[in-house]
């Protein structure tokens, strides 16, 4: 990637900047209708907000609440390609809504049936009132004082940092360029103020580099008003920065293959206790922040609320000692800045062109990245005086979907998100029947796996093995920590690193690992 962005002389036709699922969707986008695009991202693929989120692609039955119905309806929409594009990775899930009080059933089961309507043929199952009995046999660790029955409804859930390497797999496969751990410091421009490419800086070598462009797209989630203060000093900032965190327990929290949502927490908010890998995942806050940052901290006092919130529903009320990793994201809502709740701004993305000639887009939500991204380039195409040419994602697959390739899939087991890739990497194993074994007991990744996140997935560091291509860091910190060395070891041949290199590596995984483990 980094020879074919150097022999580019070129202008290119566009410049993405951020590499969240935002940036990378915008680069597959315009990738596969044939423009030219190379995408800069500062960290790893995914650092930011994308591999922090829910994980669930769903059209939002809050916003459903607040009248949103053309978000609902976009985002579900949405949700049935993501399970059509990229079935390996996305897949539906029950969700649960415990009912206390009388009026729980009518109100929630008549909200989800036209929840249900709107998704039209996007529909994943049946919205239904459930008995007590039939909640509690869904849900068996659910507390049954005054437990009246639920409401049980579909949604998609996925695995975000995986799906967002699928995607940078995919807009390079479409003839994207695409590079991690590339900062973009600053912006060329005319002798009129327009935007005409950007200066970088490789962060490994620190080697410096500017590339040009017709158009420079600002994708940089939570922090994209730094960008446009780069392009323009007077603008008004855009982003309110709101904060959200989860907690990760073991999954005899759940226990069955459902979830619960609560729609309204004590303080207005929706909590999830979500099975996933495995896990039970527990979440999420809504706290505005003062500034966007790479890694964002959990309060204290969001770990007390989701705790305490979990234990009202739960009949082993969950304690900090349950807790195996507790991380936190930053939500790029687009509003007024200093605006106090953060919860009610909207979800809906913004594509702004700004006067500089650079195009930011804002907002939005994971389930949506393939519209926002679709409306960008169809902006992006006039701003750079391309021949349009029409978006053809709907129909496209996301790298490794198994379509007409059910032989070389795993339907379950730790290969089975790899889609097709899946049988390559069992290929590594047969060659190596070292790189077969587990790396640590409390979890299923294989030693293959970081080979093969180095080898294809552009993995260069132990953290982007353990926190994006396996997701250790994020299930079980301590674990993540213990398997560190391990990971290293495998990496250091591949990546021609010394043992002093292996040991500043385990050493900055430990250090950061160490914010996922509450004290
Ligand atoms: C707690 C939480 C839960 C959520 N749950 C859900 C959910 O369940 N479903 C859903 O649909 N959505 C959910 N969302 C929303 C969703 O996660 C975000 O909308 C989405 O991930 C934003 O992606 P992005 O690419 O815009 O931002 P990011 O993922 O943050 O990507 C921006 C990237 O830009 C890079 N960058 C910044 N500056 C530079 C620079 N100067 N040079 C190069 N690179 C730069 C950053 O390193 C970063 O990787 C949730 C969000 C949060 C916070």
């Amino acid at each position: 990637m980094w020879g074919r962005m150097e022999s580019h002389a070129k202008a290119w036709d566009m410049i993405v900047v951020g590499g969240g699922a935002t940036g990378v969707g915008v680069a597959i986008d315009a990738a596969s209708r044939g423009y030219d695009v190379l995408l800069l991202e500062q960290s790893d693929f995914g650092k930011g907000t994308s591999s922090r989120s829910t994980k669930l692609a769903h059209g939002g039955v809050r916003y459903l609440e607040q009248g949103n119905i053309r978000l609902v309806m976009d985002a579900l929409r949405e949700r049935g390609l993501l399970l059509k594009n990229a079935p390996h990775i996305v897949h539906d899930l029950a969700f649960v809504v415990p009912n206390y009080e009388w009026w729980e059933a009518p109100f929630y089961g008549l909200g989800l049936k036209l929840y249900q309507a709107l998704a039209g043929k996007y529909g994943l199952g049946s919205t239904r009132i459930l008995s007590r009995e039939e909640t509690l046999e869904r849900l068996p660790t659910l507390k049954t004082d005054g437990l009246r029955g639920g409401a049980i409804y579909y949604d998609g859930q996925f695995d975000d940092a995986r799906l967002l390497i699928h995607m940078v797999m995919t807009a390079a496969e479409q003839g994207a360029i695409l590079l991690n751990y590339v900062h973009v410091t600053g912006l060329t421009k005319s002798s009129d103020g327009l935007v005409t490419g950007v200066i970088a800086r490789e962060v490994e070598s620190g080697q410096e580099f500017h590339a040009e462009a017709k158009v420079v797209i600002n994708a940089t989630g939570a922090f994209a008003d730094q960008l446009r203060a780069a392009a323009d000093s007077t603008v008004a900032p855009m982003i309110a920065p709101s904060q959200g965190i989860h907690l990760v327990f073991g999954p005899e929290f759940l226990a069955r293959e459902s979830a619960i949502i609560v729609p309204h927490t004590s303080d207005g908010r929706v909590l999830f206790a979500i099975p996933w890998n495995g896990h039970t995942l527990v979440g999420t806050t809504d706290t505005p922040v003062e500034a966007a940052m790479l890694e964002p901290v959990a309060q204290e006092e969001e770990i007390e609320f989701v705790l305490a919130t979990a234990g009202q529903y739960l009949a082993k009320a969950p304690t900090r000692d349950d807790v195996l990793s507790v991380f936190a994201g930053i939500r790029p809502l687009v509003g007024s800045s200093g605006a106090g709740r953060t919860a009610a701004l909207s979800r809906d993305h913004v594509i702004h062109l700004e006067r500089s000639g650079m195009i930011s887009v804002m907002g939005g939500k994971w389930t949506t990245y393939r519209l926002m991204a679709e409306d960008c380039v169809d902006k992006a195409a006039i701003i750079a005086k391309l021949p349009a040419r029409p978006c053809v994602t709907r129909d496209l697959a996301i790298h490794g979907c198994p379509r007409g390739r059910h032989d070389a899939v795993e339907h379950s087991g730790v290969f089975s998100v790899y889609g097709s890739d899946a049988v390559e990497i069992r290929t590594l194993i047969a060659a190596n029947e070292g790189l077969g074994e587990p790396l640590h007991p409390a979890l299923p990744h294989l030693k293959a796996e970081v080979v093969w996140a180095v080898r294809h997935e552009m993995a260069r560091t132990v953290e982007d093995v353990l926190a994006r291509r396996t997701r250790a860091l994020f299930l079980n910190a301590r674990a993540a920590v213990e398997m560190a060395p391990a990971v290293a070891e495998l990496m250091a041949p591949e990546l021609g690193w010394d043992d002093t290199a292996k040991a500043h590596q385990c050493e900055s995984f430990r250090s950061l690992a160490s914010a996922y483990i509450p004290g």
